[in-house]
């Protein structure tokens, strides 16, 4: 990935240059046109096989650690699903290849269901196939400012940016967390890798007084402000649609959460 187009083109805006034929030629922000390479992927989600991939947003999941552009002087350790312990006996990295798996079919079920935006979740090894936009890093990290959000990502109201950064906080997920089931831990860290992604989409939090889900919903808002760790165990989705263009300016934004009750946790946007 260091080689594709995306990689220029955040180059190149940090050097204030505008490289469009570069960025053009690279395919930056565009799945492969050849159908063999597109359909496997477009099988994840029904409605995407029949739109344009010019108009379906990228975004990889990278696990192995490296540098994010929301902190590019810091070399951020990988995620150790070792650190996760399982209700069933043993940790996620026992299961990690079907933990990747399943989070990343969880992601794409989240945005699959939003028929609003098309966003297709591939996981790291893809990636260099794949020309991605927006990059996730998972690493085992906490934020490297000492504050204790799980997530944090580039606030994009008006989603003018396809390559857009955004950071999951293994560690703090593990200082808040308990023990969970497999299922549990697929939705943890989809809800807050999906919910970190959508920033970079231009969504906002919507506010707990007025939460649109309500108590006896089957899914939980995906952009609810404030989660606690018990909705993070439930499965995620948008249930509210929103609009924040023009009105909000580029930001970062940041998903903490609690513990094992409904008490508040501070965003600290
Ligand atoms: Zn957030």
């Amino acid at each position: 990935m260091t080689l594709g187009g995306h990689h220029y083109f955040r180059l190149a805006k940090r050097l204030g240059v505008a490289l469009i034929s570069l960025v053009s030629t690279t395919g930056c922000g565009t799945i492969s046109t050849d159908p063999a390479a597109v359909r496997p992927l477009a099988g994840k989600c029904s409605r995407l096989a029949s739109a344009n991939p010019e108009n379906t947003m990228l975004i990889a999941l990278e696990w192995g650690g490296g540098t994010s552009g929301i902190y590019p002087a810091e070399i951020l350790d990988g995620i150790d699903l070792s650190a996760f312990n399982l209700q069933e006996g043993g940790t996620l990295a026992d299961r990690s290849e079907l933990f990747e798996q399943r989070l990343t079919d969880q992601i794409n079920q989240i945005y699959c269901d939003w028929q609003q935006i098309n966003v297709l979740v591939l996981n790291g090894n893809d990636v260099n196939f794949y020309n991605a936009d927006t990059k996730v890093l998972l690493t085992q990290a906490v934020r490297p400012d000492g504050r204790m959000d799980i997530g944090e990502a580039e606030y994009d109201p008006c989603d003018v940016q396809r390559d857009n950064d955004a950071v999951i906080f293994g560690e703090r997920i593990r200082q808040l967390a308990g023990t969970y089931t497999f299922d549990e831990w697929v939705n943890v860290f989809a809800n807050v890798t999906a919910h970190e992604i959508a920033h970079t989409l231009g969504y906002a939090h919507i506010s707990r007084e007025n939460r649109p889900d309500g108590p006896g919903a089957p899914y939980v808002e995906l952009m609810l402000d404030r989660h606690t760790m018990k909705e993070m165990r439930r499965e995620h989705r948008f249930v509210a649609p929103q609009t924040n263009c023009p009105n909000e300016t580029s930001a970062f934004l940041s998903a903490g959460t609690t513990r094992d009750t409904d008490v508040s946790f501070s965003f600290g946007r």
